[in-house]
């Protein structure tokens, strides 16, 4: 077993260059040369975790097996990898702080005055590092949020600085920034990579790699530019071109030798490529499935981060069903009787998203009732499945007032607050999280969708869940619950067997697809799509 490796991953120039797509494909290609890996994300905001954060701000909240609500970056890292992240995976300012001042208030630091430097450096040092984790990995990748020379990452340099003196080469620094095409000129320009190499420099951190963001092809001489300006060898200096698909991009490093290079500063021998074979596979898959299915994504917020694991997961099942998904993003809040018809015209399948609060959900009601009442494959995830289970007590059973007690207390509370949540008042953290057992049905959709599983894991986020009061009227009216929490003797999952496919799950199904493992129910759900349209 070799000393554990350290990868530092930051960014400069502008945000959104795909830092996190980057670090997850050093991590696909290390775990492809057999090495134990993990990637982390830290963020330099003040919230405690991005639990609480409005999608518009931050996309969506990625939910761990452990139950910790985390950037969506983490999401990257487990489908590009399949490596299954932890707590100790997502760390912001604001847990740093937390820690270190709850320590002060305990008494630790023994009279000491508290400073960013060395006490907050010193404790993200320590989560660098992983100390506190019981784990043996070859390689630990730290991707840095946020952009360099903003205020707030200044701590995460200073303790990337400190660490790489101290590891010396077991350290490496990867660099992403961007090369832009300025049409007037005709030119690429490599000023802002100089510029913000510098900046780093300033901070005393010499970056060992380069990748370059670029939309064009940059050729050898610019890279050559780069490599002597900015201090690094020739072979450090990789580019990352436009995709079709995020899914190349770690064919694409590998081409590149971004992983020998990194081996080779380490001073690891750098061996053999390995093939990746099932990747390459599932590229062509890619590459060659050319029929469209359409599925309405029926939500609220239109921003393609804000569903960016549903997304995913809608488009690996695809691939894998050889068709390729066209997901056409519904407002729900412009949902009504008189539209939805026309709406979801052509769709040949209908996924009601997750969400809180009131906004919007009259939307997903009425989608839940067209998806019934026209026999569409119709897939409800979380407060989706929620409101398919509202939709069915109204126009099935009856119950004209039934609602969620989330939204407004009736006698008709189908979805009700769960026991436990009733006496929380703090916000963060604390609703129903991470993974859970669940039960199936033998012999339902549910159960042969998941290769007849008895007993599945799926993660959760919630504080209200259906009200098992209601489950029998339910049953005999034909929704089905088919998955039961054995524990708690929660409802998980409902479906309705008369219909082609029409499934709600309480958990999140969505965090657990992967690039080589597409989840089970989004396969189905793909396929149940495709079996509802004739071929063009
Ligand atoms: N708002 C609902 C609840 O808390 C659903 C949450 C979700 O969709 N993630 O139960």
């Amino acid at each position: 077993m070799m000393n554990t490796k350290y990868i530092f991953v930051t960014g400069g120039v502008v945000s959104s260059l795909g830092k996190g797509i980057i670090s997850a494909s050093i991590g696909k290609l290390l775990l492809a040369r057999g090495f134990k890996v993990t990637i982390q994300k830290f963020d330099p905001y003040i919230n405690i975790d991005p639990g609480t954060l409005n999608p518009y701000e931050h996309g969506e909240c990625y939910v761990t097996n452990d139950g910790m609500e985390t950037d969506l970056d983490l999401g990257h890292y487990e489908r590009f990898t399949g490596i299954r992240t932890s707590r100790n995976n997502s760390i912001t300012t604001g847990r740093i702080y937390k820690t270190v001042i709850d320590r002060e208030r305990h008494g630790d630091y023994l009279g000491k005055t508290i400073q960013v430097v060395p006490h907050i450096t010193d404790e993200i040092k320590r989560r660098m590092l992983r100390e506190e984790v019981d784990e043996e990995l070859d390689f630990v990748i730290t991707e840095v949020g946020g952009t360099i020379g903003d205020i707030e990452s200044a701590p995460f340099m200073e303790a990337i600085r400190q660490l790489r003196w101290q590891l010396g080469r077991d350290a490496v620094c990867v660099h992403l920034t961007y090369v832009p095409y300025l049409k007037a000129a005709g030119e690429l320009k490599t000023k802002p990579t100089q510029h913000s190499v510098k900046e780093l420099q300033s901070m005393g951190i010499q970056p060992d790699i380069l990748v370059l963001r670029t939309e064009r092809h940059l050729d050898d001489s610019l890279r050559m530019k780069v490599a002597s300006f900015c201090n690094v060898d020739l072979e450090c200096v990789v580019q990352s071109e436009d995709m079709p698909s995020i899914y190349e991009v770690p064919v694409s490093m590998q081409r590149q030798g971004l992983d020998a290079a990194i081996l080779r500063k380490i001073g690891i021998p750098v061996g053999e490529t390995p093939a990746m074979k099932s990747w390459h596979d599932f590229l062509d898959k890619q590459r060659e499935a050319s029929r469209e299915v359409h599925v309405a994504l029926v939500g609220k917020y239109d921003l393609q981060d804000a569903y960016k694991s549903i997304r995913e997961s809608l488009n690996l099942a695809g691939i894998y069903n050889n068709v390729k998904t066209k997901i056409h993003f519904l407002n729900s809040e412009e949902i009504s009787e008189e539209s939805v018809a026309k709406q979801l015209d052509g769709m040949a399948g209908l996924l009601i998203c997750p969400g809180f609060g009131q906004r919007g959900i009259e939307g997903k009601i009425i989608a839940a009732e067209y998806g019934r009442t026209h026999n569409i494959p119709t897939f409800g995830i979380c407060l989706g499945m929620q409101m398919m289970v509202i939709e069915f007590a109204r126009n099935v059973l009856g119950y004209k007032d039934a609602n969620s007690a989330e939204m407004r207390p009736t006698p008709h509370n189908v979805i009700d607050i769960m026991e436990e949540q009733k006496s929380i008042t703090q916000m963060g953290g604390t609703m129903r999280l991470g993974a859970y057992d669940c039960q199936l049905a033998e012999g339902s959709r549910t159960w042969e969708a998941y290769g007849r599983k008895e007993l599945i894991q799926e993660r959760h986020r919630h504080r209200y869940e259906f009200n098992n009061q209601f489950q029998e009227e339910f049953e005999q009216k034909g929704m089905k619950c088919v998955g039961i929490n054995p524990v708690a003797n929660l409802v998980e999952i409902v479906e309705i067997p008369d219909l082609r496919w029409y499934i709600g799950t309480q958990f999140h199904p969505e965090y657990s697809s992967t690039v080589l493992h597409p989840h089970p129910l989004f396969m189905d759900f793909i396929k149940a799509c495709i079996d509802g349209t004739t071929e063009a």
